[in-house]
C-alpha cells in the first residue's frame, strides 16, 4: 500500500497533504518521538516512544516485560505518529488561530526483531537519538538483549500532512475596521539542545566528546 491508499486519504484540509516519500523520510529522521497506539482492554492508549527510521521501516523497542509492548509484537494493528510542530500560527479571529506543523501517520503491524537483525536496530535507534554514541558506549549485554523488546513497523501505509502558510483569515476579518488592526502572524518553534551537563559521577577529566559538541537542533 502507498500513501495515497483509501484509509491514509487526507480528506480534511487535503491541500496540506505531502505524498511524495522523500518528505515522509525527512519529517521520521528529523522527529525524536514517536506515538504508538495499542487498545488495552478497550481503552486506546498512545505510548510515546523513541524511534527510529531504517530503510522502509520504523523501528522502536521497549521491555519484554511490557504488556503493551507484546500486544503490539502478537500483531496488533497500530498507528504510529510523529508529529514536529514548527510554529503558532496568529490569525485575527480564534477560529483560525492555528499551528505549522510536519506531521507523519502510519498505519500497520510490527513485528519483533530478534539476532543480528535486532542488535543493528538497537544500533539505528541509538545513531538516530545520539549520533556518535553507539561506537564509544557498552554493547548490550545478553541479559539486557533478554529484557528487551524491539519491533519494526513498515512503512507501507502511510500519510503526511503539513500546514505552513499565513493565517487563513476570514477576508472580512482582515478588512474590518477593528480586527483588521490586529496584528497578525506566524511565531517559529524550534527544538533546542541546551549545552551538555556533566553527570555528577563523571570524571572532571573527562572531556565533552566532539560528537556531542556536534550536536545541533
Ligand atoms: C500539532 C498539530 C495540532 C493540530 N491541532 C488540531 C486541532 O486543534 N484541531 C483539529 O481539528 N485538528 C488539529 N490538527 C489536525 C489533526 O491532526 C487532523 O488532521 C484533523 O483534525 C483532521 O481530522 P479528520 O478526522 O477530519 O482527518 P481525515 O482527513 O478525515 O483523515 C483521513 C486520513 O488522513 C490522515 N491524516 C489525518 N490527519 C493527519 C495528520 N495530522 N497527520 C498525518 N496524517 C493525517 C490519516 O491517514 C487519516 O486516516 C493538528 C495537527 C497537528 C500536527
Amino acid at each position: 500500500m502507498s500513501a495515497m491508499s483509501e484509509r491514509t486519504r487526507i480528506r480534511r484540509l487535503p491541500a496540506k497533504a505531502v505524498t511524495e516519500r522523500l518528505e515522509l523520510d525527512r519529517v521520521l529522521d528529523a522527529g525524536l518521538v514517536a506515538h504508538v497506539t495499542v487498545i488495552d482492554h478497550d481503552v486506546p492508549l498512545a505510548l510515546p516512544v523513541a524511534y527510529a527510521r531504517r530503510h522502509d521501516e520504523v523501528l522502536f523497542h521497549g521491555s519484554t516485560g511490557s504488556r503493551l509492548f507484546r500486544r503490539l509484537a502478537d500483531g496488533e494493528p497500530t498507528c504510529l505518529t510523529v508529529t514536529l510542530l514548527d510554529g503558532l500560527v496568529l490569525a485575527r479571529s480564534a477560529f483560525e488561530s492555528s499551528m505549522h506543523y510536519r506531521s507523519a501517520m502510519l498505519l500497520g503491524t510490527a513485528t519483533r526483531l530478534s539476532g543480528d537483525d535486532e542488535l543493528d536496530a538497537l544500533r539505528t535507534i541509538t545513531e538516530h537519538l545520539l549520533p556518535g554514541r553507539w561506537q564509544e558506549c557498552r554493547q548490550p549485554s545478553a541479559k539486557e538483549r533478554t529484557a528487551t523488546m524491539t519491533l519494526s513497523l513498515p512503512i507501507d501505509e502511510w500519510s503526511l500532512k503539513v500546514s505552513e502558510g499565513d493565517p487563513e483569515d476570514d477576508p472580512a476579518d482582515v478588512i474590518d475596521d477593528t480586527y483588521g488592526r490586529i496584528w497578525a502572524g506566524v511565531v517559529p518553534v524550534q527544538e533546542s539542545f541546551g549545552p551538555p551537563r556533566r553527570a555528577v559521577d563523571c570524571p572532571d577529566d573527562i572531556p565533552t566528546p566532539a560528537y556531542v559538541q556536534g550536536w545541533r537542533r
